[in-house]
């Protein structure tokens, strides 16, 4: 596994946040920030609830797709 410095993971986090934003047109104002950290921190939550078994879950999710939606969701905190 290869290092990557933080400048450089700011920068391919900051690309990823730029194309979903062109892709879906959204315009990221100062409120837009705010308002999309508690969004995805939220979902963060909810997977650390269920992964934690102090959740909800589904018949058909395993652990590992918990384990695995849970890293989704803290790519999308930092994005
Ligand atoms: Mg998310």
């Amino acid at each position: 596994m290869s290092e990557i410095g933080l400048a450089e993971l700011t920068r391919k986090i900051a690309k990823v946040s730029d194309t979903y934003a062109q892709r879906c047109n959204i315009k990221r104002d100062d409120d837009w920030y705010l308002i999309k950290i508690g969004e995805e921190l939220g979902e963060l939550n909810a997977e650390y609830l269920r992964i934690t078994q102090r959740g909800r879950l589904d018949a058909s999710r395993s652990m590992e797709n918990v384990r695995e939606a849970m890293e989704d969701e803290l790519a999308d905190v930092f994005a």
